[in-house]
């Protein structure tokens, strides 16, 4: 499922390809993809209108069309991709923005949990609720590590839970919250009332570093290879994993096997010898 860094890198991509053009149609299929207002208001909102600046909040790729926001929701195996009309169709293609200048972005997603929806700016609280619920932005918004460890001492969760709780942290999820826990050599498990001072500046360190990383290598794809960028490459991140799908293999810091657990109905990789 795409994270914080894929959809970091799908919005630089289309802040470079997309803003100042203007989209003359819009074609929606199927009834999953744009499923919180009509098709045609959908169409309505969206024709016509010329992208001014492509933001994020959390794992949401927001998409400026003057007072409205086009929102972007990868869900598990959303594609933005930039083609051209004469390419050849594409299983899954859900929408179509043609723009007046040529070229289209095509939104594909095979298991369709993904969505677009168009929301006012100056009434998100009632057409884009969830967005207005998001924690801080890991790297949009800026937060002291005495913030940051104020608020882990208030969740009294387990720290795994806390990362991946939306409104506490926006944009991360289940791969990443296992590379930032053992970057910071902490246990998806641990409370997250009982870190010492060290170990919050280490986690809050950890974060960041581990999310700009993924970024400059656009991402991860897993061995779905269903995460694509714009222009329908997999990313590199994945090769610099240090436990996510690594179960047996060994720790690059301390050689024990890499163990995986089930999280819920996920699971978590973790080291057993030098995560606390
Ligand atoms: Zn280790």
């Amino acid at each position: 499922m795409p994270e914080l860094p894929e959809a970091e890198t799908i919005r630089r991509d289309l802040e470079k390809e997309v803003v100042g053009k203007r989209i003359k149609s819009v074609e929606v299929s199927g009834t999953r993809t744009v499923r919180r207002q009509t098709k045609k208001q959908f169409i309505g909102r969206v024709e016509g209108q010329r992208i001014d600046s492509v933001s994020r909040r959390g794992k949401n790729i927001l998409v400026s069309l003057g007072d409205d926001w086009l929102v972007v929701h990868l869900g598990m195996s959303g594609q933005l991709l930039k083609t051209m009309p004469k390419d050849p169709a594409i299983k899954h293609t859900h929408v179509v923005l043609t723009f007046t200048q040529g070229g289209q972005l095509r939104y594909v997603d095979p298991r369709t949990f993904g969505e677009l929806y168009v929301a006012s700016k100056a009434n998100m609280a009632e057409e884009a609720p969830e967005l207005e619920e998001l924690g801080f932005d890991p790297v949009e918004d800026v937060m002291s590590w005495n913030a940051f460890g104020g608020l882990l001492q208030q969740r009294r969760k387990k720290l795994k839970d806390v990362l991946m709780d939306q409104k506490f942290v926006a944009g991360i999820g289940n791969i990443y919250s296992d590379e930032i826990l053992w970057a910071a050599g902490l246990r998806g498990d641990r409370s997250s009332d009982s870190l010492s001072t060290q170990e919050v500046r280490r986690l809050y360190r950890a974060v960041g570093e581990v999310l700009q990383d993924a970024i400059k290598l656009r991402g991860s794809s897993l061995a779905d290879e269903q995460y694509r960028d714009l222009y329908g490459q997999v990313g590199g991140f994945q090769n610099e994993h240090n436990v996510y799908a690594r179960e047996g293999e060994p720790c690059k810091r301390c050689r024990q096997p890499i163990q995986r657990i089930k999280w819920g109905q996920r699971s978590s990789f973790s080291c057993p010898g030098c995560q606390v």
